[in-house]
């Protein structure tokens, strides 16, 4: 479907060093975005779009590429905003290029400038990072990008062409009622430089807010498609607090019946635990931490900023808030022992969070792009393999072979469960594949040490976990 928004034309910048040039088809695609209506296309159609650029958008995990082909699309942008979405357009890549010969594609996001030999490789025309906006005009204006971190004018999103809210994840609540959800950023990037994260690289510790009234402009209309929950994309909620009270004072003064969650590192809920009570008054009803493990030797790696103790003050201090913690973890790692997974098992059962993880976040093997920090560590390089396209990074093998071989058996199990089974079903399995791997005797899990019930998004993938085989038959190219 050819999408154009004339009416959200005004809303949109003036002020870029981009003129008018009207004319061009422009394709944006998203391969994967964590179950979310995608922000990674609809910013830059409403910026393509006040140009006179006819915007087509591409959600494909709901809708495959336009029936009638590809012929007439001057730009085809991909949004390559994570691990998975990556692999996933690497599938589609080779048939785009063979069918849109005419256009120029570019690969925009935080995957898009480690990969950029890759992606070249498969036919693509220019490569961005994550503040692509510029560049992408450029490119529509028949130009090229001149590189950098060049700061990008925000504009509200215009979201027209995107499936309704009503078909992206679903926010499930313990009483068994749903939310829509909708999803909006409050800021970019981020200022601190854990080892592991994808925008380090990039970013190098720096973060920018978005406006206030661009987010809530955003929120207002995802809230008149039906949004009562919103979930901000921020890669930290509190790197810039004063800022994200603020948007949180306006939203929850204009729609007080609106709940929202948010992602906050550990750290940031021990120093600003004074903030907790006033986001719960503003309807956050739970927050996503990047725990990543318990072990103070890999979370030192991971040069994450908290030790493991302080994960169970974090969620004490949550929960106390009338609030939950839903942690992200790392569990695989080159430093990982069967001892540790198991231990990370019974950490997880011991704060009742088994109904708060996601099950993908304890099969979750350590990423290690090109650029990542990790390469810095002395003499860690020298301990992977070379680079391989086939997994976007370097592979690893962990000194205990038996670690990966419980890796796999984990992933696959979780694959396997997927919707079907619940939390604690798949916790229990994930408990059993453990002990027997490590050669112990398999305890009973005591009834009630899930823990609570709390809210739970209903995408059950994560943005760093290897794509499933259904995911990477999405990337077929329609007819
Ligand atoms: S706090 Fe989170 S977003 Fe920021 S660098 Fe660390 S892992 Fe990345």
């Amino acid at each position: 479907m050819v999408t154009r928004s004339p009416a959200d034309r005004g809303r949109a910048d003036k002020g870029t060093a981009f003129p008018y040039h009207g004319g061009m088809k422009v394709l944006l695609i998203s391969p994967y975005e964590l179950g979310r209506q995608p922000h990674s296309l609809a910013h830059p159609a409403a910026l393509l779009r006040a140009r006179g650029h006819e915007v087509v958008l591409v959600d494909l995990t709901l809708a495959t590429l336009p029936r009638g082909g590809l012929d007439g699309f001057g730009l085809i942008g991909i949004a390559l905003g994570m691990h998975t979405a990556t692999r996933i357009a690497m599938g589609l890549l080779p048939e785009l290029r063979r069918r849109a010969r005419g256009a120029r594609i570019v690969c925009y996001g935080v995957y898009g400038p480690p990969n950029r030999a890759l992606l070249r490789g498969l036919g693509v025309d220019v490569v961005l990072g994550p503040e692509f906006e510029n560049g992408l005009l450029a490119v529509a204006a028949g130009g090229e990008p001149d590189g950098g971190l060049a700061k990008v004018t925000f504009v509200v999103p215009d979201r027209a062409g995107l499936p309704p809210l009503a078909r992206y994840a679903h926010l499930g609540l313990p009483d068994g009622s749903r939310k829509t959800v909708g999803f909006v950023e409050a800021s970019r990037g981020c200022k601190y430089l854990c080892r592991h994260c994808p925008l380090v690289p990039v970013y190098e510790g720096r973060f920018r807010a978005i406006p206030r009234d661009v987010v809530v402009a955003d929120a207002e209309q995802q809230i008149a498609q039906g949004a009562t929950h919103l979930s901000f994309g921020d890669p930290d909620f509190l790197n810039g607090p004063t800022h994200a009270l603020r948007v949180l004072a306006v939203i929850h003064d204009r729609w007080p019946h609106v709940t929202f969650d948010a992602t906050i590192k550990i750290s940031h809920i021990l120093t600003h635990q004074d903030l907790l009570p006033r986001l719960r008054e503003y309807g956050c009803l739970f927050i996503t931490s990047a725990a990543e493990s318990f072990d103070d030797t890999v979370l030192g790696h991971l040069d994450k900023g908290h030790a493991g103790e302080d994960i169970g003050r974090a969620v004490a201090l949550v929960r106390g808030a009338g609030m939950a913690l839903a942690p992200t973890f790392v569990p695989f790692t080159p430093w990982t022992t069967l001892d540790d997974y198991v231990g990370l098992l019974a950490r997880v059962r011991d704060l009742g969070l088994i109904n708060s993880v996601a099950p993908i976040q304890l099969a979750i093997r350590l990423l290690i792009p090109e650029d990542s920090y990790l390469l810095r560590i002395p003499g860690f390089r020298e301990q992977l393999q070379p680079f391989t396209d086939a997994i976007l990074g370097y592979p690893w093998a962990n000194p205990d072979a038996r670690v990966d071989v419980l890796q796999a058996r984990a992933q696959a199990w979780v694959e396997q469960a997927g919707s079907e089974c619940s939390r604690w079903e798949t916790f229990a399995g994930l408990w059993r594949l453990a002990h027997e791997a490590a050669g112990r005797k398999v305890p009973a899990l005591a009834a009630g040490c899930a823990g609570p019930e709390g809210p739970q998004l209903s995408e059950p993938w994560y943005c760093c976990a290897e794509p499933t085989t259904a995911q990477l038959a999405q990337c077929a190219v329609g007819a």
